[in-house]
């Protein structure tokens, strides 16, 4: 019997990392200086600098990010986040914590992404600011979400935390509207031993209001100026962790394309894997959309493969904030449609073989 194929296995790139990440712990621990220290400042402009954004904010994760970044746009009579309702619930989480109202949109069937169509119909003059997210690593079209909302005073956050480094003609995912969440939750393409996550913008209004949210509302120490502060920190160990896998993230994140277009390689008729031809993709997840996802699973696993899914129940059909006035006819058609196959850059050569041919040995149903 082969061993499994694994979903994930973190402890791969870990071990292969190892003396360096003591080494770096080390020095962390020598400095005495865990919070808020040189490692933080120096992950801050280490990430600003390769994204090309004049700001970078650290934070304790993905969700606090999102939270933050949406109490710093929201305002006494703009309280409605508008976001879609496929993409895993963080942004729901976020609004709900803000104490802000959640209108969803829908996506586009082939992208799975925000449909602009559906955002024009959302958005209004009650809106605090529209989330796109980057789902599975695939930039969503910001350019014609920012020209929907700009005219409308709406600010645009991107939820970045699938696509740390993808990049189209107008620039890296992050840095094409008004601020940009990132996590860095070991899964994700830059990945900490443990959580994080960050703030970017090149916004100087927002970069201020930001500092002082994640840090008890504070103008200065001790001081409180602004309402909705929270703590949010990023430590000094996970700082220096992602400073140092920062230089990795481009090379990691083409190994992972390199594994998607094989798996699109050996897809059978009916299978459709979502692409990820360029660098407009992180290559963060690899995906299979089709009408036979709970069959492809069993037979994967018959196969010793293990799948995941991304993401089982569209946010307005969970249990803690079911409205079932809401009508998302794409998103609802894409429930027990989709399917995530092993994708990270440590897979190694023979296990990416082993996928695809379970997939080209997959009988769709007609
Ligand atoms: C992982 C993720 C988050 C949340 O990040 P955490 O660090 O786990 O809080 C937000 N948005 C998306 C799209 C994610 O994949």
């Amino acid at each position: 019997m082969l061993p499994n194929v694994p979903f994930n296995d973190l402890g791969r790139a870990a071990r292969a990392q190892a003396p360096e990440l003591a080494r770096l712990m080390g020095v962390v621990v020598e400095s005495g200086w865990f919070v808020h220290g040189p490692h933080h400042s120096a992950f801050e402009a280490a990430f600003a600098e390769y994204l090309a954004v004049d700001h970078v904010v650290g934070v304790a994760s993905g969700t606090d990010a999102l939270e933050i970044a949406l109490r710093a746009v929201a305002t006494p009579s703009r309280r409605a986040v508008v976001t879609v309702a496929n993409a895993g619930g963080y942004t729901t989480t976020a609004a709900v914590s803000a104490g802000l109202d959640i209108r969803f949109c829908d996506i586009d069937a082939e992208s799975l992404n925000m449909s602009e169509g559906s955002l024009r119909s959302v958005v209004d003059d009650r809106t605090a600011g529209v989330v796109v997210t980057h789902l599975f690593g695939r930039m969503a079209n910001v350019s014609a979400i920012v020209d929907i909302c700009s005219p409308l005073g709406i600010p645009v956050i991107e939820d970045c935390a699938q696509a740390h480094g993808a990049r189209n003609n107008a620039g890296l995912a992050g840095t094409l509207a008004d601020l940009a969440t990132f996590s860095f939750y070991p899964t994700k393409n830059l990945g900490a031993l443990g959580d994080g996550g960050a703030i970017a913008t090149s916004s100087s209004v927002l970069h201020e209001r930001i500092k002082s949210l994640r840090q008890y509302g504070w103008g200065a120490k001790y001081s409180v100026g602004q309402v909705g502060g929270r703590n949010s920190r990023l430590d000094e160990l996970q700082a220096a962790i992602l400073t140092y896998r920062l230089g990795s993230l481009d090379e990691g994140n083409e190994r992972r394309r390199s594994i998607i277009r094989k798996y699109q390689a050996a897809a059978p008729v009916g299978l459709r894997v979502l692409p990820a031809d360029g660098e407009d993709h992180s290559g963060h997840l690899a995906v299979v959309v089709t009408p036979s996802a709970s069959a492809l699973r069993s037979h994967l696993s018959a196969a010793g493969i293990a799948t995941d899914i991304h993401y089982p129940i569209p946010d307005h059909q969970q249990v803690a904030w079911r409205d079932e006035s809401i009508s998302l006819p794409v998103t609802e058609g894409m429930i027990g449609k989709v399917l995530s196959l092993p994708c990270f850059p440590e897979l190694a050569d023979s296990e990416v073989d082993r996928v695809a041919e379970a997939l080209a040995a997959f009988v769709v149903e007609s």
